[in-house]
């Protein structure tokens, strides 16, 4: 086993520990800064196992279709400036820049214009994977120029890291933002709900249940607000007069306090562990899925209370937790998957996009058996219940004049 030296302080005392140790250590530490998707382009990265996010944006493409034509068709700008927020790594992101370009593309035709200078930003947290996205740009210019030849004119891809509930660009210097899967991750769990924070909120799960006291739906709640008035009034400061956004994003339906069924089988696996000694109680307890699944009632009312953005489409589309899988052969032929299957599928790519997080908090050593139980849990649920969907909205926002 590895050893590595450590220091304490300025005494210099120092100590040999071994790596298992630091994982000890690591885990419970600030697990919101691992808020990341599985990085590289291996089997467990997020860039195999995010056809699902895929669908949501080929599900959203007409809307953006409209915000774009009218945006480009109002500024015409020089240089038109677009920042996909959220945008991890993978293939997901140069997709969205693809479409933005063609729709440009067919606007500029019908007027008879000459396309514009292009520049993409693309954001993330400081621990995404920026580099799996450049090491793809070369092939990705490659194919923009075969398939626009001469027509394309500069396109230049930037990275700009960050959380966006913060500035991220200077003021009145952005046209467009484009958010899709990501503002459903808070920037931290509830604060009441972690020791932290005094733990003052009783809690029962590692996300909100059907059951979950009121306290903690209303601290999870308090804290989507803060989220999202920081994003829209960040993002209003950024775009010129005129700029848009279409924003894509988990949801849940109104009145209701259905929660995601994916954190609560995730929760179940989690208590079997810990009914099993495979993980301890205090490390479950102080964990917290920093998520939250906002009603259409509830996104309305923050976005007229913040006042920057006028509302100007809102579509819902439910989506069934394998709308990915017809990305492959057997399910773009329509056959009906084996649960297991799917149930494999589904544990992949929530895998992908909690495995850092988990890892943070519960260590590595747990993450095979976490995510074999919480497949057997998503086959089984598919055995239930057969259909398992939830809705995603679809925004669209002009900045106020
Ligand atoms: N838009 C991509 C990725 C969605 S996954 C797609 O459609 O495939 C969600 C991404 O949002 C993750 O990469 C996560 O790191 C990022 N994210 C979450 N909170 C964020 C924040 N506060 N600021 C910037 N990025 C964030």
């Amino acid at each position: 086993m590895m050893s590595t030296l450590i220091s304490w302080g300025s005494r210099e005392r120092t100590k040999c520990i071994t790596t298992k140790e630091i994982e000890d250590m690591e885990v419970g530490m600030a697990s919101q800064n691992m808020l990341h998707m599985n990085s590289g382009v291996g089997d467990k990265s997020y860039a195999h196992n995010s056809f699902f996010q895929k669908n949501a944006i080929i599900k959203a493409k007409p809307i953006l279709e409209e915000s774009m034509t009218r945006l480009y068709y109002n500024i015409l700008p020089k240089c038109l400036k677009v920042a996909d927020l959220g945008c991890s790594s993978g293939p997901n992101t140069l997709q969205v820049i693809s479409n933005i370009i063609n729709i440009v593309d067919t606007t500029s035709s019908n007027l008879n214009l000459s396309l514009p200078d292009f520049q993409f930003y693309l954001n993330d947290l400081f621990e995404s994977d920026f580099n799996t996205i450049f090491k793809s740009l070369p092939q990705f210019y490659k194919t923009l120029e075969g398939k626009k030849g001469n027509k394309i004119g500069p396109c230049f891809i930037n990275a700009t890291p960050g959380t966006f509930y913060k500035r991220l660009f200077p003021t009145s210097s952005m046209h467009f933002f484009h958010c899709s899967y990501s503002l459903h991750w808070l920037s931290q769990s509830p604060e009441e709900l972690t020791i932290d924070g005094g733990g003052a909120v009783e809690r029962d799960s590692i996300y909100l249940t059907s059951t979950s006291p009121i306290a903690m739906q209303k601290a999870y709640l308090g804290q989507f607000q803060r989220n999202l008035k920081a994003f829209l009034k960040s993002r209003s400061e950024e775009l010129v007069t005129g700029g848009e956004m279409v924003l894509t994003f988990i949801g849940r339906q109104n009145n209701t306090s259905e929660i995601r069924a994916t954190w609560n089988l995730l929760g179940l696996a989690l208590n079997e562990m810990l009914s099993e000694n495979l993980i301890e109680k205090e490390t479950l307890k102080s964990f917290n899925i920093p998520n939250y699944d906002p009603s259409m009632e509830e996104v309305k009312e923050i976005i007229e209370e913040e006042g920057s953005f006028i509302l100007h489409r809102v579509e819902t589309m439910w989506m069934g937790w394998h709308g990915n899988m017809m990305n492959n052969e057997e399910g773009a032929n329509g056959n009906q998957l084996d649960e297991n299957v799917t149930g494999e599928f589904i544990a992949k790519y929530i895998r992908a996009v909690t495995e850092p997080l988990l890892k943070a908090h519960f260590g590595q050593r747990i993450m095979d058996e976490l995510f074999l139980r919480f497949k057997d849990k998503v086959a089984q649920l598919i055995r239930d219940i057969q259909i398992l969907e939830f809705p995603n909205f679809i925004v669209s926002l002009i900045k106020s004049a």
